[in-house]
């Protein structure tokens, strides 16, 4: 089995909070501005007020805004995932984007769409919760609960910095996708000296053929 990169998508990959502020600012009637861009969890300092408010503005996102399929990537992720699986690393999104019912035809077709149309490369996708339980080499994430779950069970996480986790006790950080690139690649060839597998011989490049 090749190194599986377990990979967030909300905050990670997608610039979930940059396309919200959007949303809840044309919701509001109220100048883009004025909503802060440093947000934490649950979107308090926008007044967002509670989970069930929360929910009802994220089911109007997906189904009256095609949130998922109107994100912006973050920037550098779609080349680097690229380069990454060049040189052999098997690409896992897990995602947690079926969190309110009803709507899950919707939220996965806007999810595969955009993920086609930006030129993202992967090879499975999970909508899971409990990203614990599905297996990987090493997980990016930005959701604090998910972060900490992670390190508890001795799984090797990197945290992708935005407002949302400034605060949590993370181990290892990547602040861009220029960071978390290089992070990704020096586990991944640390792997492959351990399994006394040949290394790529360059950022992007295969393997030399014959090895896994
Ligand atoms: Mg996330």
């Amino acid at each position: 089995m090749n190194f599986v990169l377990g990979l967030d998508l909300d905050g990670v990959c997608a610039d979930f909070y940059g396309r919200m502020r959007e949303i809840v600012a044309e919701l509001n009637e109220v100048p883009i501005d004025s909503l802060p861009g440093q947000v934490s969890f649950g979107l308090a300092e926008w007044g967002v007020d509670g989970i069930e408010e929360y929910r009802r503005i994220h089911r109007f996102a997906v189904t009256q805004r095609k949130l998922f399929d109107s994100m912006k990537p973050i920037p550098g992720a779609v080349p680097a995932l690229r380069r990454l699986s060049n040189e052999g690393i098997h690409i896992r999104i897990i995602t947690h984007r079926l969190f309110i019912p009803h709507f899950h035809q919707i939220a996965v077709t806007q999810t595969t769409t955009w993920l086609d149309r930006h030129g993202f490369l992967y090879h499975d996708l999970c909508f899971m919760k409990d990203k614990d339980l599905v297996d990987a080499d090493l997980y990016v994430e930005d959701a604090e609960q998910n972060i900490l779950r992670l390190q508890e069970q001795g799984k090797p996480v990197i945290t992708f910095t935005n407002s949302t986790n400034v605060h949590t006790a993370a181990k290892r950080r990547a602040g861009s996708w220029q960071d978390a690139e290089a992070m990704i690649r020096e586990t991944y060839y640390e792997y492959r000296s351990r399994s006394n597998l040949p290394l790529p011989t360059g950022p992007g490049k295969e393997p030399p053929s014959g090895s896994a």
